[in-house]
């Protein structure tokens, strides 16, 4: 294995999940949902598969998937041309992936706001670019937000894409209009391109909204906007996912992924253009019951005698291990299944500084409410 890829040799959701299997433990680590998407949806992707829509889908994506998206897009304001705007990938993973190796050069840097979602160091290490980490910044009432001057200081002549994350995998941050104006004026100024992972972009809860920064001004030309139908309709082994931006910079992108992997998920693409089509009444609901399970989860592991932070959008709640004595997260991780039979995943394994974030462990809540309640009974144990 190359260097620049020897620290990625194996992700902290496989090994969480083994350690829960291994121990038959409750699995709040990996997040995936354990019920199915719309059966809508899950209808259209059967009679996909007996309507012969087995073949290689178009290179982009199949149309009616493209227009699909560009009508989801609307709803934000925005508007995209479904044949030059538009690209279908496998999963959020790879339109990220791919855009980074279509958009930066060895030597180029990269700004990735910390804690970030795992692959984005594997990603920008394939495209042979650098990472400049920013850390969120806690504030007093729990909420991590983005610290714009260190943001700004973190910008060099080599910058080339800042890797925005909002809803926010793993601290449940929702970026404000604020928060986005500041990211906007500073990719204006600098002529830096921003790629927007939007996969929770339904999921925000009470006041907060999901703001695209694409919205902001200046962004429409400058933004590789990225989402999927995983965390919306419950199929996180779909992977479909999308990019939308400039003709210019799907084109980019495309001459990336068409070599990564061409095309993926044949029948499943006309399942997700019916869901972003019908089934947004379904994810209200998806909404509103993650809400409830949020409020479940975050009110149990505050009585197992955590420090539970606020969580305003995504599947998943952080939590402070230190009142409960520990001082390292991962080690609670790690020891958590086979003592009391639940797994989590310690924060500090997204992020470059990992003493900063050591007293944070995740929760993932998108489970059926006996399964929260089994985690709870059992993490009661631990005082
Ligand atoms: N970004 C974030 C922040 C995520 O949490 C995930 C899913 N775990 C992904 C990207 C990957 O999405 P997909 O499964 O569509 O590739
Ligand atoms: N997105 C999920 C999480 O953050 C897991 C994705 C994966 O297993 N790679 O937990």
């Amino acid at each position: 294995l190359v260097p620049r890829l020897r620290p990625f040799t194996s992700t902290i959701f496989a090994e969480m999940t083994a350690l829960a299997v291994k121990h038959d433990a409750v699995n709040l680590g990996q997040g995936f949902p354990d019920t199915d998407g719309p059966a809508g949806m899950l209808d259209a992707a059967k009679n996909a598969l007996f309507g012969g829509a087995n073949q290689y889908p178009p290179g982009p994506g199949r149309p009616e998937l493209r227009a699909a998206i560009a009508r989801h897009r609307q709803r934000y304001g925005t508007e995209y041309d479904p044949d030059t705007e538009i690209l279908v990938t496998a999963g959020a993973t790879e339109a990220i992936t791919a855009t980074l190796i279509a958009l930066t050069e060895p030597g180029d840097e990269v700004i990735v706001i910390e804690p970030y979602y795992d692959s984005y160091a594997a990603a920008v290490a394939m495209a042979g670019a650098e990472r400049r980490v920013v850390g969120l910044v806690e504030g007093p009432d729990g909420r991590f937000g983005l610290d714009v001057d260190a943001l700004r200081a973190a910008v060099t002549p080599r910058t080339r894409a800042v890797l925005v994350n909002s809803p926010h995998n793993p601290t449940g941050t929702v970026f404000t209009r604020a928060e986005l104006a500041a990211l906007a004026a500073l990719c204006v100024e600098h002529d830096l391109v921003a790629i927007t992972d939007e996969v929770y972009e339904h999921l925000v809860f009470d006041d907060a909204e999901h703001i695209p920064l694409v919205t902001l001004p200046g962004m429409r030309p400058r933004t590789v906007s990225i989402s999927s139908a995983g965390k919306t309709f419950n199929c996180t082994g779909w992977k479909i996912g999308w990019v939308c931006s400039t003709p210019e910079l799907v084109a980019a992108v495309k001459a990336a992924k068409q070599f990564i992997t061409f095309v993926s998920g044949g029948p499943l693409q006309p399942a997700v253009a019916h869901a972003l089509d019908h089934e947004l009444a379904w994810v209200e609901g998806l909404r509103a019951s993650l809400a409830e399970k949020r409020d479940r989860l975050s009110a149990g592991l505050a009585d197992a005698g955590f420090a539970v932070r606020r969580t305003a959008g995504t599947y998943f709640v952080c939590v402070d291990v230190r009142p409960l004595g520990f001082t390292d997260a991962a080690d609670l991780a790690w020891e958590l299944p086979g003592r009391v039979g639940v797994a989590a995943v310690p924060v500090k394994v997204f992020t470059d500084h990992p003493d900063e974030w050591k007293h944070l462990l995740r929760f993932a809540f998108c489970k059926r409410n006996e399964v929260i309640d089994e985690a709870i009974t059992r993490l009661r144990k631990l005082v």
